[in-house]
């Protein structure tokens, strides 16, 4: 097999850490596979180079700010090839740029326009173990850029694409995804497989876990993705394209968002191009907006609408709001920055009905209120008010039996009745 293994700042945080990824990599060499290493900078010195620059600027260069950034990862991967070549085995450690990795012009947050990865196939083919600086290409005029943070995962997957490799195994400080929050749920379960899409609208949760980019890469390349932790050898979470048995599981994870603030504008007049008017004030402001809720108006002439955006942007939304409709006449505008969306989100949805039933039920019986409900082919979320979003996560995990302990007792009465 050939297998793309990416290891994340923690992963290689120090010199045991390091020769512990080297240790894993000549491990997985051995058993007949060809490696290719992706490798993150060192944990916290990302930050340490973004707090050096704030010292001496408030707004610096994006060209030089890449430059200094793409040095951490650099550090690592140099340092890893010396760890596996000290156990040895002949590895070599490269660049963005000498991998070939172009990207567009946009410094910081670069986007990946292609990979020629030359070296690294040369490199494999003769038996050596490229190891390769995460997050970091070049543009076309050869300035260094840099693919946003988290963005090692990106080049990891990108990495797979362009080799064809059979797997890419992100490494990382935690066992894989798990249905919910652990330190919500400390019931929840860690998933053995999942579906890109179902991944990529976990990303509130799995956003640590990995880079919401990059499994839009995997998901666009097919290419399947394990998540799984350097500290120890359990087998984590693939992420893959949809299969039968995931449909089979109607919920698969929840997901929750603190980070959100609602507008509702009060009355407004129920005629064409309002809505039209406000949101494109409100975009041309920069600010996304996530969910929107409109109702047909009952007398005719007046509605409300609501939507939601980052809560960061709640203020200047509600100043964009207020000016436009009270030149619609509306009655007032409301900000609430006290709420949170929670979600439930799987594949099958698709084929199951009663989904959206049931969680509406499990909150009713909580008195939990719902002040907004959207929904997609695989993911139904409701705005609560924020205090109960703990509480909401819990009930929704139990009611659709996500929990490691829900086996457990499933089983053990089972074993009962056997008995009797
Ligand atoms: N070192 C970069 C960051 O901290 C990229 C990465 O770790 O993937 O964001
Ligand atoms: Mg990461």
């Amino acid at each position: 097999m050939l297998i793309v293994q990416k290891y994340g700042g923690t992963s290689v945080g120090n010199v045991e850490r390091i020769k512990a990824v080297a240790e894993r990599v000549v491990q997985t060499k051995k058993q007949n596979n060809d490696v290719a290493v992706i490798v993150s900078a060192m944990s916290g010195e990302t930050d340490k180079l973004i707090g050096l620059t704030n010292k001496l600027s408030s707004n610096p260069d994006g060209r030089e700010m890449d430059l200094l950034l793409s040095s951490g990862e650099r550090i690592s991967a140099a340092l890893t090839a010396i760890a596996i070549n000290e156990l040895g085995f002949k590895a070599m450690s490269f660049t963005g740029r000498q991998v070939g990795i172009v990207t567009d012009e946009a410094h910081t947050k670069a986007r990946i326009e292609r990979i020629s990865g030359e070296r690294v196939k040369r490199a494999l083919e003769n038996g050596i173990i490229p190891v390769i600086a995460g997050f970091q290409g070049v543009t076309e005029t050869s300035d260094v850029t840099t693919l946003g943070r988290g963005g090692g995962d990106l080049t990891a997957v990108a990495i797979a694409a362009a080799l064809k490799a059979d797997l890419c195994e992100i490494y990382t400080d935690v066992d894989g995804v798990y249905t919910t929050d652990p330190d919500i749920v400390p019931d929840a379960k860690k998933l053995d497989k999942i579906a890109y899409e179902e991944m990529l609208e976990l990303a509130s949760l799995g956003a640590k876990v990995l880079q919401t980019r990059s499994v839009e890469f995997a998901k666009k390349y097919e290419v399947p993705v394990v998540v799984r932790s350097s500290f120890n050898n359990n087998p984590g979470t693939l992420v893959v394209k949809e299969d039968e048995d995931m449909e089979k599981v109607v919920v698969s994870g929840i997901a929750y968002d603190k980070n959100q603030a609602k507008i509702t504008a009060i009355a407004v007049h129920d005629r064409p191009g309002i809505a039209a008017k406000l949101f494109n004030a409100i975009a041309d402001a920069n600010i996304i907006v996530d969910m929107i809720v409109q109702n047909v108006s009952s007398d005719g002439k007046e509605t409300d609408i609501s939507f939601t955006v980052p809560r960061s942007d709640g203020r200047k939304a509600l100043k964009i709001t207020e000016e436009i409709v009270s030149e619609l006449g509306a009655k007032r505008v409301d900000l609430r920055e006290d709420i949170a969306k929670v979600s439930i989100v799987g594949v099958g949805m698709r084929t199951h009905s009663g989904v959206a039933a049931k969680m509406f039920e499990t909150l009713a019986e909580h008195g939990i209120n719902i002040m907004m409900i959207s929904t997609s082919e695989i993911k139904i979320s409701s705005v609560i008010d924020s205090k109960y979003t703990e509480l909401t996560v819990r009930v929704l995990h139990d009611a659709f039996e996500l929990g490691e302990g829900k086996k457990k007792k499933q089983k053990r009465k089972k074993k009962k009745n056997f008995h009797i």
